[in-house]
């Protein structure tokens, strides 16, 4: 019974990440055909988006496929893991949704586009970093759908490490191109978690 509810949870974590690759993929694909003005593309960045794919891909990955690090296994439990897949699929909707409002904005880097619009609607009017809250969302459903000690510490780790190196670097980004307006929204928004942080 045990090893059946913690299967479901690991089932439920990749039906997870297949969805937020089909939700990602045409927009990586559009993205090419936008031409890019400014990068700010650097070595913390690249560290951060390696960051959060070890802890939110790979490690889960890796424990799905070959159960290491069984040390690590924790007794599953149901309640846990329901609300895990409710937190990962609120997490997913909040994923498109940004990326539906960002439209031809959206870069996996830090770049900005030509013709580059600040967008303030949608996920954007209640926060500046949207998306990121979606990846906050996916590093606790993680953790709460695969009863494990290290893919849950993994994924919170690797969401914290990208947070930590990006979201300074991309306000002063849109500071340097948006000037007054970015500063207003700034005084206006909360980063990630609305009327908190
Ligand atoms: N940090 C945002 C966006 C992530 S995608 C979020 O978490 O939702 C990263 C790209 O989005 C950056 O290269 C930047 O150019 C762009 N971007 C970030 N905030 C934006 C905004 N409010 N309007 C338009 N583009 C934005």
């Amino acid at each position: 019974m045990n090893d059946a509810t913690a299967v479901a949870g690991e089932i439920l974590w990749v039906i997870g990440v297949v969805a937020w690759y089909v939700i990602r993929y045409p927009f990586e694909r559009r993205a090419k055909r936008v031409r890019v003005v400014t990068s700010r593309r650097s070595g913390s960045e690249i560290v951060g988006l390696v960051a959060a794919v070890l802890g939110m891909a790979v490690v889960p990955a890796v424990h799905v496929a070959t159960g290491i690090p069984e040390s690590a296994d924790y007794p599953p439990q149901i309640g846990a893991i329901v609300l895990g897949a409710f937190v990962y699929a609120a997490a997913l909707w909040l994923f498109r949704r940004s990326h539906k409002e960002l439209g031809r904005n959206w870069s996996i880097t830090l770049e900005i586009r030509e013709n580059h619009k600040l967008i303030r609607t949608g996920p954007y009017a209640l926060v500046r970093h949207p998306m990121y809250t979606s990846f906050l969302l996916m590093a606790v459903g993680q953790a709460l759908l695969v009863p494990n000690w290290a893919v849950g510490i993994a994924g919170l780790l690797g969401f914290a490490v990208l947070a930590v190196l990006r979201i300074g670097t991309e306000e002063r980004m849109m500071l340097e191109t948006f000037g007054e307006p970015y500063v207003a929204y700034m005084g206006e928004t909360k980063r990630i978690v609305p009327f908190v942080y």
